[in-house]
């Protein structure tokens, strides 16, 4: 199977994508692939949710509510974590406890970037880094930005029941 077919299984699975305290780096990483299963995502009905830049099908409210509302999902965190978390928010909810509340029902958890596993450039700055803040193992794809390949390489293990 290459690049291309193993992005589209993932595109088809569900799959929500969180951006925390981030430059986007990762989102664009997937989006510059090239694959035409990226045009899929964006002009019909997908179960693989990214909460970024690219959501654009509904206002960010909605788009809350729906992600929310997931069940038997992977979720994939690209950036860091604040400790004071009125630094970062996603819709009326601060990322904190919008990822505390989605890594509860998650399937699977995988942090992408250096950013999302160990605080990356702004750790100093007071962030860290998901398995810290969650207090529990993760999958982790480094890099700054991660390989895309990496990434979704590690979202397919993760659906096939991998343990990170
Ligand atoms: S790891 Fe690098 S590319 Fe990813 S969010 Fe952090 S600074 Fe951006």
């Amino acid at each position: 199977m290459d690049y291309c077919e193993v992005l589209e299984k993932v595109l088809k699975s569900n799959v929500v994508w969180i951006e925390a305290q981030s430059c986007s780096g990762e989102s664009v990483s997937i989006l510059k692939s090239g694959c035409k299963a990226l045009d899929e995502m964006f002009f019909q009905s997908s179960p693989f949710k990214i909460f970024s830049l690219m959501c654009a099908e509904k206002s960010g409210l909605e788009y809350l509510k729906d992600v929310l509302s997931q069940e038997d999902f992977i979720l994939v965190i690209e950036g860091a974590i604040p400790k004071d978390e009125r630094l970062c928010y996603v819709g009326d909810m601060t990322c904190n406890e919008l990822i505390m509340r989605l890594s509860q029902k998650a399937k699977a958890i995988i942090a992408v970037g250096s950013c999302a596993v160990n605080g990356g450039i702004i750790r100093e700055l007071g962030y860290m880094g998901v398995r810290e803040f969650l207090g529990k193992p993760v999958y982790e794809v480094p890099g700054c930005p991660a390989s895309d390949k990496m990434m979704i390489a590690m979202i397919y293990q993760a659906l096939a029941g991998g343990k990170p």
